[in-house]
């Protein structure tokens, strides 16, 4: 029998931490020393879906290939991870055909180390973005009939406005809220989000949130902190500000516990 490697779907390590939202293809490319802090750290890591530099359809199907190759040549490195498929408002090319994306995306949620559809949702609002994210949440239901999750990014720039715009438009489909991640929520939207019962992602990471706004953050939400999923973001800059979150004694233990591990696990069903 010719030997086939490692098991890549076996659990290489019981997880320390788990970095809910980050992009490993680019953080390998850019920072290849980064994967072996990552392994040290004992980190779970979820790799959505953020393309850079696609033009076309072509590249955004190569790009998707790529990406969840990735993740399965990192688990031949050890390191623990799964990704998300889909595309994110700011991959949309001009060809782009909205009715194509279910017979893109939906083989790919076959894949047991596709945990789900994302990162899809709105940028500016504009142009095709609606018609693209609506042909990605009419998926839904194939989603979370296989157990899945969808992961919805919310812009830098005018994010309060346009996270109500996104919450308003998620009322017209048909969603398991307790299946669905609002990322890079501020203290602001927080609890708006939290609220419609959706879980909420809070990226720990210089320009997004600091430890100190993470802990106001869990306090004024302690209701619904079993919602709460804490991660990066990394991708371009590696970011270790989660690796060093436990020693830096901000967050009451159970807080951390549950926001930086546990409630990872529980919601992407590992
Ligand atoms: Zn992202």
């Amino acid at each position: 029998m010719v030997c086939q490697g490692m098991d890549i779907f076996k659990a290489p390590y019981k997880p320390a931490i788990c970095d809910s939202h980050m992009h490993l293809d680019i953080l390998e490319q850019g920072h290849p020393e980064a994967i072996k802090r990552l392994v040290a750290g004992r980190c779970l890591c979820i790799s959505w879906a953020w393309g850079q530099q696609i033009a076309n359809m072509d590249d955004l199907v190569a790009y998707l290939d790529l990406q969840a190759q990735t993740v399965r040549n990192l688990r031949e490195k050890g390191l623990y991870c799964f990704y998300l498929t889909g595309v994110h408002p700011r991959n949309i090319c001009p060809d782009l055909v909205a009715e194509k994306l279910p017979q893109i995306l939906l083989p790919r949620l076959d894949d047991p180390l596709c945990l789900g559809i994302g990162e899809i949702g709105l940028e500016t609002g504009k142009g095709p973005e609606k018609k693209v994210l609506a042909a990605q949440l009419d998926l839904a239901r194939e989603v979370f009939a296989r157990n899945k999750i969808i992961g919805i990014h919310t812009p830098r720039m005018n994010k309060e406005k346009t996270a109500r715009t996104l919450l308003d438009f998620l009322d017209r489909f048909v969603l398991d809220r307790k299946k669905v991640v609002i990322d890079h929520v501020t203290p602001r939207i927080a609890g708006e989000i939290l609220n419609r019962g959706y879980f909420a992602g809070v990226s720990l990471c210089p320009g997004k949130t600091s430890p100190i706004e993470l802990l106001t953050l869990c306090r004024d939400q302690w209701e619904h902190l079993d919602r709460i999923l804490v991660n990066t973001d990394c991708g371009n800059s590696f970011f270790d500000d989660l690796l060093r979150l436990p020693s830096m004694d901000i967050l009451p233990p159970q807080t951390l516990a549950r926001t930086s591990l546990g409630n990872g696990l529980a919601f992407y069903g590992i």
